[in-house]
């Protein structure tokens, strides 16, 4: 628990009483930005080497992959609960009936007790939004994920993320008001953008239903067009120091409404695949530096917002 922001522990506290453990999961779904649905070539700094002819057919299937992810966990915690999180690519692109089977699949592993789905702010279709809302009504836990990034459209474009702002104004408020809760996922020093624009970015969705917030550092990837526009000269990124990005996190949590959960600050990408930042640290050890700055500068989120 932190002193500073209401972190995802404390969000998951509110909605159930045990421990309850998010297993990602590959359920084999593809991407619209890719196949020339929405676009072509897919967001600039996605990694194109994930994307092989294989990326489509996981080895497991969604049960499989939960059971292995129990099996992990039920060793130290044999009451701990579950919450499938289909993560990989766009989990809600594709046939309806196809999409709620792998969803069914996932309920019907005992010990999970939701789903987490994440997903662009342009995929998302009234039939499976109808669908969500019904298993809300039932009182499964879901919550879907969007990839909303920046609130800047002319930064939306410059990535290549085939969608805008608009967009995911439309998909969260749509989705909160079928009763589901919502998530944003956002990028901090997206290229042409400084610690301002994320400013400006939290307090845009400080004034959108959200529930939860996912912020991370870019990370610099190699074999992505992103890495060869930099290398190129074509375009810069920020290149801050792990106490500068520190700094940019404090004004995000300063900013960002209190009644949204902020799940993470920073991503990992495996060492041989990341150009930059290479700050060295481990997820745990960056909270570890990030929870001593709040508690030094008494940040208390949401309170620049007035
Ligand atoms: S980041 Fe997501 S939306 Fe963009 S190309 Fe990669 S999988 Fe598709």
């Amino acid at each position: 628990m932190n002193v500073g922001y209401r972190d995802f522990g404390a969000f998951l506290k509110e909605h159930f009483a045990g421990k309850v453990q998010k297993i990602s999961i590959n359920a084999g779904f593809s991407c619209p930005n890719r196949d020339g649905t929405k676009g072509v070539g897919g967001c600039t700094y996605c990694n194109n080497q994930t994307f092989n002819p294989a990326y489509c057919s996981p080895a497991k299937s969604v049960a499989e992959q939960l059971d292995e992810g129990k099996r992990f966990f039920a060793r130290k915690y044999p009451d701990m609960r579950y919450l499938a999180y289909f993560q990989a690519y766009t989990n809600t692109y594709g046939a309806f009936d196809n999409i709620r089977g792998l969803y069914e699949e996932a309920l019907g592993v005992s010990g999970v007790v939701g789903l987490i789905i994440g997903t662009r702010p342009d995929c998302m279709p009234d039939e499976l939004l109808d669908y969500l809302s019904s298993l809300r009504q039932k009182g499964t836990f879901v919550l879907v994920e969007y990839g909303v990034e920046t609130s800047r459209n002319d930064t939306l474009c410059l990535i290549n993320r085939g969608h805008t702002w608009e967009d995911s104004v439309d998909a969260v408020t749509r989705t909160a008001s079928a009763g589901i809760m919502t998530g944003a996922h956002i990028i901090a020093g997206l290229p042409g953008e400084d610690a301002s624009d994320l400013v400006a970015t939290a307090r845009l969705l400080s004034q959108l239903p959200l529930a939860t917030v996912k912020l991370h550092q870019l990370q610099l990837i190699k074999g992505t067009r992103l890495a060869m526009q930099v290398s190129k000269g074509d375009l810069v990124v920020k290149h801050w120091t792990v106490e500068q990005y520190i700094g940019v996190c404090l004004d995000f949590i300063r900013n960002i409404s209190p009644t949204i959960a902020i799940e993470r600050f920073t991503s990992q990408s495996p060492d041989e695949l990341l150009i930059s930042p290479r700050w060295g640290l481990k997820n745990y050890q960056f909270t570890a530096l990030l929870n001593n700055a709040i508690s030094r500068n008494s940040v208390v989120q949401g309170s620049a917002l007035g």
